[in-house]
């Protein structure tokens, strides 16, 4: 088996981990159709009953952003919302591959995308929600793209970009590996003695700080649980909903966020970069923001609603990992959030709240746990990073100490 067939493999066996007679929903742009056949007959072996493929070409979705009617972005035709809505409710298993041209979108109209974006959150409400709360086995992944390739190592050829950018991407997954199973069997076991660290102290509220001028407190709501690596879904069926995946990731309380965060990384939002932001919060909303490059991108995601203004997920990823050490910036939420400790504007994950899958919206309000029609993850690790944690009983613990953990030490 060569090393991309053995990805392909490990994203079927242990990212989505298919069961016999299930069916499998693979999001795939139409420039790695090759990978996603090897995607295909990995899942019928594996026993899939059915694969289905929903194929995306990016540069078509530029052109409708450019050409299209303007009363057409604030609607999402009936058949989307049934394909999703269908398939959940048949216990399919979601694999997404993000893979897009960070700039591609540059030069499109912020408010058609945003306005885009908001109908088809709205439409998919169903299925975001049981991705969300699990009930459904998903996972997103990525493949090289000429394009994407391209912006991260700029100054390389085609073929030598896209060499490196298979190398990186196979080197985070650990594929480099012998036994790339085995490997992650280790990293869960990692996460999970940081995810016990920050349950058992329990955490009223984290401070963070660092030379940007990041000085900001998050305050934890009561029952908020940490995750990381693996998830359950229907039936214990063990998934990984991010491949690669670094992080540790609870709730905020929505109401509880004060200060100053100022971003480490670009992100690319839908196609645009958006560069050295930040945001100012008090009590939770965010009051004031900014920008250095991409500020009205930023403006209109604010804008989405009144939760995406708030906090949905906090989540620590040490500097000195896997895939910071290759020292690359990616581009890609998937690949930069998972190199940085990183913050996320919008709906936060009912499972992360004790008993939070099985309460209703505003049980879930009333707890501190926000709601949003987006949740889009923004990076803010630095390798100077400090964050200490407040207990109930009113000790100080230092989490993380120049950028890394400190499991159990004491200030
Ligand atoms: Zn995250
Ligand atoms: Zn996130």
């Amino acid at each position: 088996m060569n090393r991309i067939e053995k990805y392909a493999e490990l994203l079927i066996r242990v990212g989505i981990n298919i069961q016999k007679d299930q069916i499998l929903v693979i999001s795939s742009p139409i420039e790695i159709a090759d990978f996603t056949r090897i995607l295909t007959v990995k899942a019928y072996e594996a026993g899939a009953c059915e694969v289905v493929i929903r194929w995306l070409d990016e540069k078509s979705t530029k052109i409708r952003y450019d050409m299209a009617s303007d009363g057409i972005f604030d609607e999402v035709p009936e058949w989307i919302k049934t394909f999703f809505t269908d398939y959940s409710k048949m216990n399919a298993a979601f694999l997404t591959i993000s893979a897009s041209d960070p700039e591609l979108m540059k030069d499109v109209n912020p408010k058609r995308i945003s306005r885009q974006n908001k109908a088809m959150n709205q439409a998919l409400t169903f299925w975001r929600s049981r991705m969300m709360s699990n009930l459904n086995v998903w996972c997103v992944a990525s493949i090289p793209t000429l394009a994407w390739a391209k912006k991260v190592f700029p100054n390389a050829g085609n073929e030598e970009a896209m060499e490196s950018l298979w190398h990186a991407i196979l080197k985070s997954v650990r594929v480099d590996m012998d036994n790339p199973v085995e490997a992650w069997n280790q990293h869960q076991q990692n996460l999970n003695h940081r995810t016990d660290f920050l349950n058992n102290n329990n955490f009223k509220s984290l401070h963070y700080s660092n030379k940007l001028g990041t000085d900001l407190t998050i305050d934890l709501p009561e029952g908020h649980i940490w995750f990381g690596g693996g998830d359950e879904g229907p039936n214990g069926q063990a998934f990984f909903a991010n491949m690669p995946t670094e992080e540790v990731f609870s709730v905020p309380h929505r109401l509880g966020v004060n200060g100053k965060v100022y971003s480490s990384v670009p992100l690319n939002y839908n196609g645009n970069l958006i560069e050295n932001f930040w945001f100012k919060f008090k009590d939770g909303l965010v009051i004031d923001f900014g920008a250095k490059n991409g500020v009205d991108v930023l403006r209109e995601l604010l804008g989405t609603d009144e939760g995406s203004k708030r906090l949905g997920e906090v989540a620590l990823v040490p500097h000195d990992s896997p895939i910071s050490n290759q020292g690359i910036l990616f581009f890609n939420t998937l690949y930069d959030e998972n190199a940085s400790c990183h913050l996320a504007l919008g709906k936060a994950y009912p499972t992360c709240l004790k008993d939070g899958a099985s309460m209703n919206l505003d049980e879930l309000k009333k707890a501190g746990v926000n709601d949003s029609l987006i949740h889009v993850d923004f990076m803010i690790g630095t390798k100077d990073m400090e964050i200490v944690g407040l207990t109930w009983d009113g000790n100080y613990i230092q989490v993380f100490s120049k950028g890394n953990f400190v499991i159990g030490g004491k200030c």
